[in-house]
């Protein structure tokens, strides 16, 4: 069925939407594709659906391909699953809850591990049963806390989430390869950039997380490349341990320096009041700063409720902590400030003069302390001396101080060195579209999935988790695909295949466009025919045309008095006249080409 403008369900904006940030968002707003119906939450209008559908198809062909088998799960859900493997305490307030009539707690599904693994801990017993992948193209809930970027980072958004279950790791490893390679095929029919990047550190071994990252410079993810090859998320970077290096400094001094809570003035000071020896200036590279911040626990078996931790971490003075590096490293704690009355709490700490002789858990503050690696031992540091207006110089990592550990949480810059050790990193942003996981045994363990093996031995199962985000697959091929005028669909994407459009006044020209709209439909090329007569003019068609961005576009206008059409593309901009005879044919070979 061609479908006609003068009734599709669709208004487009001229104006930008207020709340739209991204320029891709906005088009999809303007040109009526989906619409905001509270923060973080979107209806999907006719032509929006329509792409959305597009997308499922190639994600769920790709599923299909490896055997795994769709289903659904309620996004309505009881608690006891999630509270048997700690999400419910775990998620904090990214979960939605709500309460029955019979007041039992529900929560919306964030993502749906448990309730898979107790669907197959109900249904099989035996390994001849596995291996088994199942998947779903469904509905998720998660109280972002900034929703933005519109359908990038929706409070409800659609995910195709999959599930592999085996009985041993190399059944995993398989299923986890085999979602690899679909991933990889899914991504390049969706047409868009991306890398490949290792998703945390590793703590659970070799690839055991990757995540698919369209490469665009409004993602909220930063990640790191080298020449080689190797893309991290910068979560992921793990800055190696440096090598220890033969103590040159003399003894530890402490020395006044007043009024330097900042690394800037603390840089300037020494090099007014206490210039080095040798003739270079100190920079803030030679300073180890002390960060402190409050770790809040989720409760655990040894506490009813959240418990707050302080931390400190050591970095070198021109680095930052990375608030997304630290957060990985101690998830599920999350990372709130060490406050005013925290440092009431703690009287040890000399604020903007806190240095390692208070911390580490010998110490009198009591407070753990985690050095940066880049901190070799051996090497000398300008540092607080614990007492305000005063920095101890020459204090010798190794020598003078230890700490109880390292952490990965310093930022990492353009032109570190790659981990690989070849050559320095470079770093760009992107969004994460997809997310590969070997879970291993820890949900199976929580929720008791086990399964018979060959020697009638009960054996715990193992399990990979699987997600892409197919509302935020659109969100990110509008933001790739648009110019001033509007969208501009890739042909696997786009709503329709050609916009025909009746450019002028006079019946034939509907007639013609009418005409040619059917018989391109019968041909299997789907048709959007803007019909509108009346008032809208050709000029107000054109601009609807580019702004909805079909790939296609054809034109029944003025020249049909010569007996031709117009055929434009959308993308490049040409535009070229064929004989009206001619129309359907060229049309078709267009619309197959790529
Ligand atoms: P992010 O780091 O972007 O918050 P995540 O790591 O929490 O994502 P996963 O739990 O791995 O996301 O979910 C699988 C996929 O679902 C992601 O790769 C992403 O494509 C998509 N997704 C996650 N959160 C959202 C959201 N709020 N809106 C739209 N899509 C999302
Ligand atoms: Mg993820």
């Amino acid at each position: 069925m061609v479908t006609r403008m003068s009734s599709l369900f669709l208004r487009t904006l001229r104006e930008d939407p207020s709340d739209a940030e991204l320029p891709g968002h906005k088009l999809l707003v303007r040109a009526g594709y989906v619409r905001r119906a509270a923060p973080g939450v979107y209806t999907w209008l006719p032509l929006g659906l329509r792409v959305l559908r597009k997308v499922e198809t190639i994600v769920r062909e790709e599923m299909e391909a490896i055997g795994g088998q769709e289903l659904s799960f309620p996004a309505l859900l009881p608690k006891e699953p999630y509270e048997a493997t700690n999400r419910w305490t775990e998620y904090g307030d990214n979960l939605f809850r709500l309460v029955d009539r019979k007041d039992a707690d529900m929560l919306l599904g964030p993502t749906h591990e448990e309730m898979f693994c107790l669907a197959v801990k109900d249904m099989y017993t035996s390994y001849k049963d596995l291996p088994l992948t199942l998947f779903q193209i469904q509905t998720k809930y998660r109280d972002e806390a900034r929703p933005r970027a519109g359908v990038l980072r929706g409070r409800e958004f659609i995910m195709k989430d999959s599930y592999s279950f085996d009985i041993d790791d190399t059944g995993l490893q398989k299923a986890y390869d085999a979602h690899r390679d679909a991933y990889i095929k899914i991504f390049d029919r969706l047409g868009f950039e991306y890398v490949i990047v290792h998703a945390d550190s590793g703590a659970m071994g070799g690839s055991a997380s990757e995540e698919f990252l369209a490469v665009s410079p409004n993602g909220e993810d930063t990640f790191v490349r080298d020449a080689s090859g190797y893309a991290a998320n910068v979560e992921a970077v793990e800055v190696p341990q440096a090598a220890p290096v033969e103590v040159t400094a003399g003894p530890a001094h402490v020395e006044d320096t007043p009024d330097t809570p900042t690394i800037e003035t603390l840089v300037a000071a020494l090099n007014a009041d206490h210039p080095r020896t040798d003739g270079r200036e100190w920079s803030a590279s030679d300073t180890l700063k002390n960060v402190i911040v409050t770790l809040v626990h989720p409760a655990d078996e040894e506490h009813d409720e959240p418990w707050r931790e302080p931390l400190a971490i050591g970095v070198p003075g021109d680095r930052e902590v990375d608030a997304k590096r630290l957060e990985a490293q101690v998830a599920p704690a999350e990372v709130e400030a060490f406050e005013e009355k925290d440092f009431a709490s703690h009287p040890s700490l000399a604020k903007g003069y806190i240095g390692p002789g208070v911390l580490g858990s010998e110490n009198t503050s009591g407070i753990r302390y985690l050095l940066d690696p880049s901190i070799a031992e051996g090497s000398a540091w300008v540092t607080g001396a614990d007492e305000h207006g005063k920095h101890v110089i020459d204090l010798v990592h190794g020598r003078d101080f230890t700490a109880d550990g390292t952490i990965q949480a310093a930022e990492i810059r353009e032109g570190d060195p790659s981990p690989t050790g070849d050559g320095t990193l470079t770093l760009a942003r992107g969004v994460e579209m997809g997310h590969i996981f070997q879970l291993g045994t820890k949900y199976a363990e929580a929720l008791g999935l086990k399964v018979l093996d060959e020697n009638g031995k009960l054996v715990t199962v193992t399990m990979g988790s699987y997600g892409i985000g197919v509302t935020r697959a659109v969100g990110v091929v509008a933001e790739d695909n648009h110019d001033e005028a509007g969208l501009v669909w890739p042909r696997t994407l786009a709503p329709f295949d050609v916009h025909v459009v009746a450019a002028g006044k006079s019946d034939e020209i509907f007639t013609t466009a009418a005409d040619l709209s059917a018989r391109l439909e019968a041909k299997g090329v789907s048709v959007l025919y803007d019909d509108r007569a009346g008032k809208v003019s050709p000029g107000v068609k054109f601009k609807d045309a580019e702004l909805i961005g079909v790939p296609t576009i054809l034109v029944v206008g003025k020249g049909l008095a010569e007996g031709v059409v117009e055929i434009k593309d959308r993308r490049s901009g040409d535009r070229r006249e064929v004989p009206v005879a001619e129309a359907v044919d060229a049309v078709t070979a267009e619309v197959a080409s790529p």
